[in-house]
C-alpha cells in the first residue's frame, strides 16, 4: 500500500514521526494548516522517486521544497536560498547528512 505520492505507508508512518521539523531549515512543523510556513510537505532527499526508503524520503517545509524543486541536493545547499536562511550541511537533519555521505541508491 503507498499513499498518493507513492510513499509506502510504513516509510510514511516512520518518517511523519522522525520529522517533525523541516529537514532542511528546521522550522518546527505545525498541524495547523492555517500557516502555510509550518506545513510539511513530502521532499525525495535525492530526486528520484524510485527512491521510496526511509534513507530518502523525508518531511520539509513548502518553502525549502519550492526551493529546492529538481536541483540536486549538493547544489541546492549552495543557493542563495540556502545561504540567506543560514542552511549548511552541518546544520540539516541526520539524514540529509547521511544523504550527502552516502547517497541512497537503487537496491537491486
Ligand atoms: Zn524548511
Amino acid at each position: 500500500m503507498a499513499n498518493r505520492w507513492g510513499i509506502p505507508k510504513n516509510v510514511e508512518i516512520f518518517v511523519r514521526a522522525r520529522d517533525l521539523q523541516c529537514v532542511y531549515c528546521g522550522v518546527v512543523f505545525s498541524n495547523e494548516n492555517a500557516d502555510r510556513k509550518t506545513k510539511p510537505s513530502w521532499e525525495h532527499i535525492i530526486n528520484d522517486i524510485r527512491l521510496n526508503d526511509v534513507d530518502n524520503i523525508a518531511l520539509c517545509c513548502i518553502s525549502c521544497n519550492a526551493s529546492k524543486g529538481a536541483k540536486p541536493l549538493v547544489d541546492w545547499l549552495q543557493s542563495a536560498y540556502c545561504r540567506n536562511k543560514g542552511i549548511t550541511t552541518a546544520c540539516v537533519s541526520d539524514v540529509v547528512q547521511a544523504a550527502i555521505i552516502n547517497p541512497p541508491r537503487l537496491k537491486h
